[in-house]
């Protein structure tokens, strides 16, 4: 039995953890994990993300402790210096081999790589294990063996799968004996990033007890409704877990079996709600396949390399504009007034937006996944690369470039008595249900409360713009066909 090292990165839970297991039943394990804010700053990681993290690490060291198991806490300003301070850390503590779980992205697996090659010249093995997802991306392909590029597809191969044998949690190992080596204190902050609010803090309570609550709450309460339910932001209608499914603070095989727990064990009859929550945990899935199977998505480009020839606008101001909540669209701004405040947005409105500012202000989906990655609490570049080159028609299984949301229009269908924007935008809080999706226009028209109220004028005219985007895309041969077809 020899010592282990425990590398955490985006698995902070002792439960269901596959690499924790594995390490704690081949020996006495050590716990790491690696400050690096550096890379961190690089990769747009989330203020409220950061300290998320770090307000998890300290309910781990907790958890850990109650198995005997140290949490180290290393320094690495970038993951160029990984290899180096892993390998000097196993010397340290005569490690004979490194446990982590599988982190798809193309800097994790160079990572990782070099971490690997650093370790095998010291004799030691780096054993990484499947964790972050139900189905290691390469294993669920199409007939002739690529990836697959259509959703609706995935989730039947991924159907199949599940059908022949469902994924195990794994067990919670017992406590080790004590070892002689006492763990670090956890910063409660990390240079470069800023605290965020208490009010956002308490949005987003941290530990797996809190996630296990949430997702007990979630399934007992709401999930059956989720059909309904869903797509109006004003109601407590999704689980609001991805916080913690992106920090690994809960596995998507917890998810699975508390969905499957709720519907006698099916995942694609029964209940159509809980059916159609866990095909957004294969959404989850497909995404980082495809990150997986096309890595150029990471690097800043376009799935479908014919947009890339799209004009984009180059339009500082409107930008900020869209950023700031302050296009006059009162969904759109009440949806990144709830994204500033709490580091979260609700589905339904993240495409709204990302669909105003690809589509009506015809500004640059990089901007957009850039902006959002900068404040989501939940940021994971496969599903917010994902969400955005959909909203742009650039990506895999995007909507088509003619299929422009109308802000106005899904304000009406969604928040239909304005709930959701009273609440973010309070100035608006005296308008009356008719006017509070365009409360501009009303005005103008001589009608509406306005005149006195602090509210902007829609930044863009609804038809015009779309015209704009449509003969951007229009002129794209590859994606002109999407109209014949
Ligand atoms: P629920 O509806 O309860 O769904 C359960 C879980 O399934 C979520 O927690 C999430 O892990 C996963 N999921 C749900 N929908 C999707 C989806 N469309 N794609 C991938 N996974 C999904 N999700 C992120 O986790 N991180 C992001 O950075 C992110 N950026 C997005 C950007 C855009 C432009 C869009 C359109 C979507 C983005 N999403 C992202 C997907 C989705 O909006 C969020 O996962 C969801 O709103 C989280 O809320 P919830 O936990 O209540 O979800």
């Amino acid at each position: 039995m020899t010592r282990q090292l425990l590398w955490l990165r985006t698995d902070l839970r002792v439960q269901d953890n596959s690499a924790l297991a594995a390490a704690m039943a081949a020996g006495p394990t050590v716990a790491l994990f690696l400050l690096s804010p550096g890379q961190w700053q690089a990769h747009d990681d989330a203020p409220s993300k950061i300290d998320f993290w770090l307000r998890n690490l300290l309910a781990l060291a907790t958890e850990l402790g109650r198995l005997n198991v140290p949490l180290l806490i290393r320094h690495t300003n970038d993951w160029s210096d990984a290899p180096r301070v892993i390998a000097e850390l196993c010397a340290e503590l005569q490690i004979g081999a490194v446990q982590v779980n599988q982190e798809y992205g193309v800097h994790e697996s160079r990572r990782d790589q070099a971490v690997s090659i650093a370790l095998r010249r010291l004799g030691i093995d780096l054993h990484s294990h499947l964790d972050q997802l139900l189905f290691a991306p390469g294993s669920v392909l199409t007939r002739s063996g690529a990836y697959f590029q259509v959703y609706s597809q995935f989730r039947k191969a991924c159907y199949q799968r599940l059908h022949h044998s469902l994924p195990n949690l794994v067990r919670t190992p017992s406590a080790q004996a004590p070892l002689a080596i006492v763990g670090d204190a956890i910063p409660d902050s990390v240079s470069g990033f800023a605290t965020p609010s208490e009010v956002l803090r308490q949005y987003w309570p941290a530990g797996e007890q809190a996630a296990g609550a949430r997702l007990a709450a979630f399934a007992e309460q709401q999930m059956a409704y989720y059909d309904d339910n869903r797509d109006i932001p004003a109601r407590p209608g999704t689980s609001q877990l991805s916080p913690y499914l992106a920090a690994g603070v809960l596995s998507p095989r917890q998810c699975l079996h508390a969905a499957l727990q709720i519907n006698q064990g099916e995942f694609d009859s029964g209940n159509s709600g809980v059916v159609t929550w866990i095909n957004e945990l294969l959404w989850r899935e497909f995404y980082k396949h495809i990150l997986a199977g096309y890595p150029r998505v990471s690097m800043g480009r376009a799935f479908r390399p014919e947009t890339e020839a799209v004009a984009w606008r180059h339009a500082p101001a409107e930008l900020a504009a869209w950023q700031q909540g302050r296009t006059g669209f009162p969904i759109v701004d009440a949806a990144m007034r709830q994204l500033l405040a709490t580091g979260w947005m609700h589905n339904r409105l993240r495409m709204v937006v990302a669909m105003f500012l690809t589509k009506n202000l015809l500004i640059d989906w990089r901007e957009g996944e850039r902006f959002f990655m900068r404040h989501l609490i939940d940021g994971d570049l496969a599903a917010n690369n994902g969400g955005w080159q959909w909203s742009a028609s650039t990506g895999t299984d995007s909507v088509p470039y003619f299929r422009i949301f109308n802000p106005l229009s899904q304000s009406q269908r969604f928040d239909p008595d304005g709930r959701f924007i009273r609440h973010w935008l309070p100035e608006l809080a005296d308008a009356s249900t008719r006017d509070i999706h365009n409360p501009y226009a009303l005005a103008h028209h001589g009608g509406g409360l306005f005149g006195a109220v602090d509210y902007p004028k829609p930044m863009v005219d609804l038809p015009g713009s779309r015209a704009r985007a449509l003969e951007a895309f229009k002129s794209l041969p590859h994606l002109a066909a999407q109209v014949a077809s």
